[in-house]
């Protein structure tokens, strides 16, 4: 949604990549921190400490997935992004606030950057108008946890989401006073919301095939589990231990992953990865820090094939929508011609509005 083009050419397909030798991890090998016995606390420390060490970087969230990795293979994890989308240079491709830049085109952001992204409406409704930029975009990213927590049609989410209909009228309005309706619209939401029927435990399948899953160099994200295996062995036991989980989901073959644009020149995010479909996700461990508690069992999920109505964003604008499926790829073709500016030839995408 921010580079016009699918994951194939960007590269960013999963927030965690294994690239050993390249990981903000990589302490934890150099002062062999992994042999150490290790708690929530220990663990907690070294996720930390590890994220300092590049601290420009806002994309990663995921001390919940880590506190059920083993220790020993956290350093060959690296996020596939270091830095926040606004930078320069963050991807093969550059993002449509590279190319403003580059071709002088004022714009602004606000909310991308908010310390609490779950709260990140609090500085779009804080924002005051400002007439000197050509484009301003408001990143609203309060829905999704809630949906995750309570679920898309809950009272809590459903509240939120009055709310920032009405922040969202007020700023439009302000637009609105400024330029009339001589200004383009344009709101759109990167995903949708499947609600949650089964939590499957990973470790729990590999046990009652009589494997044990933290043999494996793996990394498992809400309904995706991938690996590494080493040799021909592991991957067939690895197999065997997924076995009963065939018929609720399918191994993303290289063909499969052609079809949806995210075949890679390299196994960075999986030689074997298996994915969940819905209504299922493989279940998160829970704990808490300090007394604060880091994880909860989600009612309701994303990252299902989007071939699920339940996945499909919305797109709304004041102008007419030139397109029955307009997909995120779209998304900086239409905000370059919004602008009056040439799209370039590579994005995959094109204008929809
Ligand atoms: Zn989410």
């Amino acid at each position: 949604m921010y580079t016009g083009v699918y994951p194939n050419k960007h590269h960013c397909w999963f927030i965690w990549q294994r690239t050993p030798g390249d990981s903000p991890f990589g302490y934890i090998d150099r002062f062999n921190l992994d042999h150490l016995p290790h708690n929530v606390y220990s663990k907690y420390a070294m996720y930390k400490t590890g994220l300092s060490i590049n601290q420009n970087n806002s994309q990663v969230p995921g001390f919940t997935i880590f506190f059920d990795t083993p220790v020993e293979h956290w350093g060959q994890f690296r996020p596939c992004v270091d830095g926040k989308w606004t930078d320069d240079d963050l991807l093969p491709y550059p993002t449509v606030f590279e190319i403003l830049r580059e071709r002088g085109i004022p714009f602004r952001t606000i909310g991308d950057d908010a310390p609490d992204l779950a709260k990140s409406s609090i500085a779009v409704e804080a924002a005051g108008f400002d007439p000197g930029t050509d484009w301003t975009y408001y990143y609203i990213a309060d829905i999704d946890p809630l949906s995750h927590k309570y679920g898309q049609e809950s009272k809590e989410t459903v509240e939120k989401m009055r709310e920032i209909d009405e922040l969202i009228r007020v700023k439009y309005q302000e637009f609105e006073r400024q330029y009339g309706d001589e200004f383009d619209f344009l709101l759109f939401s990167d995903h949708g919301h499947a609600v949650v029927e089964e939590h499957i435990s990973l470790p729990d399948t590999f046990v009652r095939g009589g494997y044990a899953l933290d043999d494996y160099i793996h990394f498992v994200d809400s309904n995706f589990a991938r690996f590494w295996p080493r040799t021909a062995e592991e991957r067939e036991e690895i197999r065997n231990a997924l076995a009963p989980l065939e018929e609720h989901g399918m191994y993303l073959t290289k063909e499969r992953q052609r079809a949806y644009n995210v075949e890679m020149p390299d196994n960075r995010y999986g030689e074997l990865i298996y994915y969940l479909d819905l209504p299922r996700t493989f279940e998160m461990p829970s704990f808490s820090v300090f007394g604060r508690e880091m994880s909860y069992t989600p009612v309701s999920m994303h990252g299902y094939l989007p071939d699920h109505d339940s996945m499909d964003g919305v797109l709304v604008s004041n102008r007419p929508i030139q397109s029955s499926v307009p997909e995120l790829v779209d998304v900086p073709p239409t905000v370059l011609s919004s602008l009056g500016e040439p799209v370039p030839e590579y994005m995959d995408g094109t204008s929809v509005v």
